[in-house]
């Protein structure tokens, strides 16, 4: 399997079934993002404990790759410290901006990685980008929609 059928089946399988869509019981933090290019509004719910991510979830309505994307995201940071959620918000928005270098752990990425098949696709990479830098937002405590157009 080549690395766009891959691309194209964990996307498919986090649309189909996205995880963690749900509004989170009890969420101190939330934030709510915009593409208006595309028209995909997503909204981020966390539950914090110290500094930790208890507990993710969000809810969506847009495209497969901003849904996708959520999805992937949730799975990858609940459990994390804020400060690692943090970086991987660099990270992911490196990695479909094709600006990552290959060394750098993105085998390690597990799904994530597989967004780097975006880059291919330039009007798609805020769609992916969106549910992260919303989850930016939330974790910042920011009130203001965000946008992808900022
Ligand atoms: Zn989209």
């Amino acid at each position: 399997m080549d690395a766009t059928d891959l691309y194209q089946e964990v996307i498919l399988d986090h649309t189909k079934s996205p995880r963690n869509f749900e509004r989170v019981e009890g969420a101190d933090r939330d934030a709510h993002g915009d593409n208006p290019l595309c028209g995909d509004t997503l909204t981020v719910y966390v539950r914090t404990n110290g500094d930790t991510i208890e507990e993710i979830g969000f809810q969506a309505e847009g495209c497969a790759i901003s849904k996708a994307s959520g999805s992937v995201m949730t799975e990858t940071v609940e459990g994390k410290s804020i400060e690692e959620a943090r970086a991987l918000v660099e990270v992911f928005r490196d990695l479909v901006r094709g600006e990552r270098d290959q060394d750098l752990g993105v085998a390690e990425l597990g799904d994530l990685a597989v967004f780097e098949g975006v880059k291919k696709f330039p009007t798609r990479v805020k769609c992916a980008t969106l549910a992260w830098h919303t989850l930016l937002a939330a974790l910042e405590d920011r009130d203001e929609v965000v946008t992808t157009e900022a």
